[in-house]
């Protein structure tokens, strides 16, 4: 079965708008979000104006603030801080990569933590791992949702992980792995969390024994075709991250053709995580703007 990214997402956006479109009822302003963009990636300005697009149809009022390559990391930051001060911005996000002379760390480290809808401070991602209310990253956010609509279970299953990055692999693990007190706002009852997480990563040796053992296995590695078929348990879950170009097609991280022979259920690229990494960002605005709008 295909786990339909774009269809859940489309039904998101649609519960989304009835919620904003009911406090707008009783008068409150809409949730507002800020973009932060620095230079001119032809991938960000993409996903920059996608993000746009679907803040505009839920209702959620969006700016975006556009600087050129050259900006100084002080300026930067100093951005930062009016966005944080700014009550009228329920939450903001600084699109990444940034220019090498800026160092991430230091510009994610100073968003204030309730306005960080991408979920990616350490703040945020601390409360996250004792248990504490915090603002989940958009893309295991939405890995979670999708499982969750799909009413597919985690608890006592082994999950494998394929990838440790700050934005995927490390936050997907955490959540999994954890007792589901976390619970996340607007979430299905699907028990999630209680499972058993296994990270793999480019130093993993036997990647493919790892991987037979699994019943869930999650792929954000960046390279195309790495699961293939014979690494695959009959009847497992496979949720794709990868988003890579080839010959000028986008494809993820799993061999899509063999593995969802073997898999009961899968998603695919495009329409699979991508959509739920955007919609989780418009859940996370809510969120901010019902957490704390002043
Ligand atoms: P990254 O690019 O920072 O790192 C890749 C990780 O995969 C590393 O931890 C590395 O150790 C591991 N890895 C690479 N090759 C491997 C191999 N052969 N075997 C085992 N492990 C291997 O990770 P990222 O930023 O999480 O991105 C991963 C992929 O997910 C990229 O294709 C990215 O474009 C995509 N992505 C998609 C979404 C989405 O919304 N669908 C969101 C974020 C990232």
């Amino acid at each position: 079965m295909i786990l339909d990214g774009k269809k859940i997402a489309a039904e998101i956006r649609g519960e989304l708008r009835k919620q904003i479109e009911a406090l707008r009822a009783e008068g409150k302003r809409a949730p507002k979000l800020a973009i932060v963009i620095v230079g001119n990636n032809p991938a960000s300005e993409t996903y920059v104006n996608n993000k746009l697009k679907a803040c505009a149809e839920v209702g959620i009022e969006a700016v975006k603030i556009a600087y050129t390559a050259d900006i100084t990391e002080q300026t930067l930051l100093a951005e930062v801080h009016k966005l944080n001060d700014d009550p009228s911005i329920d939450g903001f996000i600084v699109q990444l990569p940034l220019p090498g002379h800026i160092r991430e760390t230091t510009i994610l480290s100073a968003i204030d933590y309730r306005k960080d809808v991408d979920g990616l401070t350490p703040a945020n991602v601390g409360r996250t791992v004792q248990g504490l209310p915090s603002i989940v990253s958009a893309t295991p956010r939405g890995i979670r949702e999708l499982l969750a609509r799909y009413n597919i279970q985690t608890e006592g299953k082994h999950v494998v992980v394929i990838g440790r990055s700050n934005i995927v692999g490390k936050p997907i693990a955490m959540l999994l792995m954890q007792r589901p007190y976390l619970s996340l706002p607007n979430m299905s009852a699907a028990s999630l969390g209680d499972a058993t997480v296994t990270i793999c990563h480019s130093k993993t040796r036997d990647l493919a024994a790892i991987c037979r053992t699994a019943d869930i296995i999650i792929v954000a590695a960046g390279s195309p075709g790495l699961l293939t078929a014979d690494m695959v348990k009959e009847g497992a879950t496979i949720i794709d991250v990868g988003i890579n170009r080839v010959d000028g097609k986008l494809v993820g991280d799993v061999d899509f053709e063999n593995v969802s022979r073997v898999a009961a259920h899968i998603t695919p690229v495009p329409g699979g995580v991508g959509p739920m990494t955007i919609v989780s960002l418009l859940q996370n605005t809510l969120q901010a703007y019902n957490e704390h709008s002043r």
